[in-house]
């Protein structure tokens, strides 16, 4: 009876409570979309009763409102980018619970702000004014990992580290390994689609999932998709949950598909004096048929600020480093041997090969420091554009261009191999002009990624940092496709509002 129901609308003006349509938030938009909320508690009678219905029927310690708790758990790890605040964190450690949460939550009409362990980097898990924090970081069972059909059951809690080495332990392989694999959880894996390194041979997370227990805003429980590897009945609903950022349903099992475990790979970093060079070296590592299990560049800013932290011996001359990484037999020697090929004729100024897994780890290292080295700087402003992999000079001469311009010091690394790189906006702390420019400046780099051809998120999501851009990319009709979407699974829009679509 979709007629009969009254939306709850969150536009960047703030929430709206339905029955008395008071104001509980406001929120500007700046730049890209970014959303400045003014924190208020909200008190109203309804919201009061709410807690007490949550509270009569939830375990003791399930609803938490102590303050200090509360503002650990109402923002990701965006810089910038602000949070609202809760009324209140819950903490169910069921999917019975999770339900009951979302039906009571839909019967007074409060947002919720599904929560995974809020490493995310687009605001996705930031609070709402007068909503709740739904943090699933208790559900973290993994439920049975099937040697023989190669999957693991699991819920969403458990963080991707500790699911990674469970199935290790067992000779297995979970592919997906984000960066950040030891603080994010899987639920937060699945509802961002994560990537990582390992994703330019093995795919991103949707290619790892094959069957969900979700609850969708309501309070109904269903499952979607299935054990079998293959299997193609029916619309793609595994897909349409994978990456939906919490907007449409709480993922609260998860059914992932496991792989033998890969043989140890060998590793090699190339240095170039141009660029370009690196780049044509990915192309032609392409071109050769290899398909390395990595394939990282970074740029000059990058590697100096690797080097002036960890002193590793890199290049600080070179324009690029390229790191290559193949898990076929004998530590990727043919693979390897082939990419090297590739690089020397593309100009690499040098090519270091490991000769085992130790020395593998070592040049590793360099790409694993990439991040913090630039956020020892600075606030560090991670984006993640993806290009077609033609365009990765042009874009990369872009940034160059946008932080000359913008006089904002940006590094950029990042997946090459799939076209997706993480130029890193460095902001000097407490420099209010320079985050002006860094604002304008990202909001430069993402317009040249979709003059591109490109994406404005190759695995971060849009949360709330790209929302008022995503229109430009997916044009009107795919806005109204997803807005049919949410309406059809939230006709309330009590999910996550605000988040992942343009206001
Ligand atoms: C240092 C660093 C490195 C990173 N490297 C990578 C990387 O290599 N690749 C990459 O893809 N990301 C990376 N990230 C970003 C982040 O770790 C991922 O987006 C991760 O998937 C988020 O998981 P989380 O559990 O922290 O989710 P959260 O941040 O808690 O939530 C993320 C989104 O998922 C929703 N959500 C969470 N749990 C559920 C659930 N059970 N049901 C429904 N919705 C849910 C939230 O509402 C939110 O929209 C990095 C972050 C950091 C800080």
């Amino acid at each position: 009876m979709r007629s009969s129901l009254t939306r709850c609308s969150w536009s960047v003006t703030g929430w709206r409570e339905p029955r008395t349509g008071s104001r509980v938030s406001r929120a500007r938009p700046t730049g890209r979309g970014r959303l400045h909320y003014r924190a208020r508690v909200s008190t109203s009678p309804d919201r009061r009763a709410f807690l007490g219905d949550l509270a009569e029927r939830l375990p003791h310690g399930s609803v938490v409102t102590r303050a200090e708790t509360l503002e650990g758990l109402r923002r990701d790890q965006t810089p910038i980018i602000e949070a609202g605040m809760p009324i209140a964190a819950v903490l169910p450690t069921s999917t019975e619970e999770v339900a009951m949460v979302l039906r009571l939550a839909s019967e007074h009409r409060v947002p919720v702000v599904p929560r995974g362990a809020g490493s995310g980097l687009a605001g996705g898990a930031n609070a709402i004014d007068g909503g709740i924090v739904l943090s699933l970081i208790r559900m973290d069972r993994i439920i049975e990992i099937d040697t023989d059909d190669l999957v693991v059951v699991c819920q969403p809690g458990v963080l991707n580290a500790t699911l990674a080495a469970e199935v290790t332990a067992r000779g297995l392989f979970y592919a997906p390994d984000p960066s950040s694999f030891e603080i994010c959880s899987i639920g937060g894996n699945l509802a961002t689609n994560a990537g990582g390194l390992r994703c330019v041979k093995y795919g991103v997370t949707r290619e790892s999932a094959l069957a969900l227990e979700v609850v969708l805003a309501d309070g109904e429980v269903t499952r979607v998709g299935r054990r079998s590897v293959k299997g193609v009945a029916g619309y793609d609903l595994v897909g349409l949950f994978v990456g939906s950022e919490g907007t449409l349903g709480v993922i609260t099992e998860a059914t992932l598909r496991l792989r033998p475990a890969p043989l140890p790979a060998g590793t090699l970093l190339a240095t170039f004096d141009r660029l370009a060079d690196a780049a044509t070296a990915v192309a032609d590592i392409t071109a050769a048929g290899v398909l390395p299990s990595v394939l990282e560049l970074m740029d000059q800013t990058t590697i100096r600020a690797v080097e002036e932290w960890r002193q590793l011996g890199l290049d600080t001359d070179a324009a690029a480093l390229l790191i290559a990484r193949s898990d076929t037999a004998d530590f990727g020697r043919a693979e390897l041997d082939a990419a090297q090929t590739a690089c020397r004729s593309a100009g690499a100024t040098e090519i270091l090969r490991a000769t085992d897994a130790l020395e593998a780890e070592g040049l590793m290292d360099a790409r694993r420091a990439a991040y913090p080295a630039l956020e020892r700087l600075g606030i560090a402003l991670l984006e993640d554009v993806a290009v077609p992999r033609g365009e990765i000079v042009r874009l990369v001469e872009a940034v160059e261009r946008i932080a000359a311009e913008h006089e904002i010091r940006i590094g950029t690394f990042g997946h090459v191999g799939d076209g997706n790189l993480h130029p890193t906006l460095v902001i000097p702390r407490g420099d209010a002009a320079a985050q002006a420019r860094a604002l304008e400046a990202a909001d430069a780099i993402l317009r040249e990624t979709l003059a591109l051809g490109g994406t404005l998120t190759g695995e971060h999501g849009i949360g709330l940092l790209k929302r008022e851009l995503l229109g430009t990319e997916l044009g009107a009709g795919g806005i109204r496709l997803s807005r049919a979407i949410k309406d059809a699974l939230d006709p309330l829009g009590i999910l996550n509002p605000g988040k992942a679509l343009p206001s």
